[in-house]
């Protein structure tokens, strides 16, 4: 998986004491080594369900390299 910001390599990792508006408080989620983006589940799955956000983001990708 790559970083939908910078292209970067992502890792699956787990955090703990990120409480959000949801009430989590530890997840598993996929951090992006070189500019420290983290996409937690939530995140994934509000992508998944709105095409348009994909598309902008696949664009966003193309132009970074
Ligand atoms: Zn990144």
């Amino acid at each position: 998986m790559k970083c939908h910001r910078c292209g970067g390599v992502m890792v699956s990792d787990f955090f703990q004491d990120l409480e959000d508006d949801t009430g989590h408080l530890c997840f598993y989620g996929m951090r992006c080594i070189p500019c420290g983006e983290v996409l937690d589940p939530v995140i994934l799955a509000n992508r998944q369900k709105r095409p348009h956000h994909q598309a902008r983001n696949r664009k966003l990708m193309t132009s970074g390299r």
